[in-house]
């Protein structure tokens, strides 16, 4: 089976999941005929730099671009970008073509005129990884573009690229998406795959992403391969804890319910649970129900691992708890963890934890 990510690669602006307020601004731009000739896109892997690219390239180029988003997706310009063979396009890896030679080589070709279409694209990816000589070469040709030319640099680490080149660039930074735009993502592939996977399944993909869809898209690849998809052999095999578990774990904190929570923390050890990575997902947790205690204007930085509806009872939760708690809680949650390796039972250090935590 093809690789998900490369078969569903977005083929236009329409396409693309997430990143709007990028996909606005080039959109815009195109349309006024305001295209900047050089573009920074710097954010994390797999949140669709490369991708943005191709099809700011396509739609730059497109030979019938009246259609709908200025894509017609069936000339030769637009099927060469699709299939890798549109010699306008022009992808470098900065991380093992790093040298002066290299950028002397691009200056060289910069020179020409386009082959098949009305700009040439360059893609420099991972651009912080030239040499130095290297980025002054290229800040060179930053300075003074050939009309035709348009210079996309791509990148996980801006910090490290000359300022110079930066204030030469229009720069887009790319987010880590959210629980739900992967979401649905991975439902409408899984739709396209004639698959039928069920939500709980989707939804731990989804939070194993940590945002970013090509890990999202590349697991997804991997369980449509598998026999079984139950959610929990995926639980087991993505190593995830059961949120719900945790909130229910916390539920019993907030009640100063020791008994239960005892018998909760035993059951999961007879259970076969894995404690030290179920106390580091709760501390993970709790740091999310901090972050809504402090200022509930975090909830844009919470959303992108929980669903709305765990969400919405990390907020009751928040409302059970005072701060002083939540940070006891975490305090005491980080002692478990680092001693359970040293502990003679696995579950004693949590259960020493909880007990601190509730109190007398
Ligand atoms: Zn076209």
């Amino acid at each position: 089976m093809a690789v998900l990510y490369r078969k569903y690669r977005p083929k236009s602006f329409e396409d693309i999941v997430g990143q709007e307020h990028i996909v606005t601004t080039l959109r815009n731009a195109i349309k006024m005929g305001e295209v900047a000739h050089a573009y920074l896109f710097s954010g994390p892997r797999g949140t669709g730099k490369t991708t943005m690219a191709r099809v700011l390239t396509k739609t730059l180029n497109c030979q019938d671009s009246k259609e709908k988003d200025g894509v017609c997706l069936s000339c030769s310009v637009c099927a060469g970008i699709d299939n890798g063979s549109f010699i306008d396009l022009i992808e470098i890896d900065a991380a093992s073509n790093r040298g002066i030679d290299d950028v002397r080589a691009l200056k060289e070709s910069v020179q020409f005129a386009p082959n098949q279409g009305i700009f040439k694209v360059y893609l420099i990816d991972e651009a912080h990884m030239l040499t130095k000589e290297a980025s002054n070469a290229l800040l060179k040709m930053l300075e003074e573009p050939p009309v035709h030319v348009i210079f996309v640099l791509a990148t996980t680490e801006p910090h490290k690229l000359l300022p110079t080149i930066i204030s030469r660039t229009q720069r887009f930074d790319f987010r880590f998406l959210t629980l739900e735009e992967i979401l649905g993502r991975l439902k409408n592939l899984t739709n396209k795959e004639k698959r039928k996977i069920d939500d709980g399944v989707l939804n731990l993909v989804a939070g194993a992403s940590g945002g970013s869809l090509r890990d999202a898209e590349s697991i997804l690849g991997k369980i449509f391969s598998l026999n079984n998809i139950e959610e929990s052999e995926i639980r087991k095999l993505l190593g995830a804890t059961d949120l719900a578990s945790i909130s229910n774990f916390i539920d019993f904190i907030i009640e100063n319910n020791k008994e239960a929570v005892l018998k909760y923390i035993n059951d999961m050890v007879s259970g076969g649970e894995d404690l030290e990575q179920f106390i580091n997902s709760s501390i993970d947790y709790v740091r999310k129900l901090l972050f809504l205690k402090l200022s509930p204007s975090s909830e844009v930085l919470i959303s992108g691992n929980l669903t709305k509806e765990e969400l919405k009872k990390a907020k009751i939760q928040t409302t059970g708890l005072t701060e002083k708690k939540i940070y006891g809680i975490i305090k005491q949650l980080l002692e478990a963890v680092n001693n359970i390796k040293y502990s003679p039972m696995p579950q004693l250090p949590l259960e020493l934890a909880v007990i601190e935590i509730i109190g007398e």
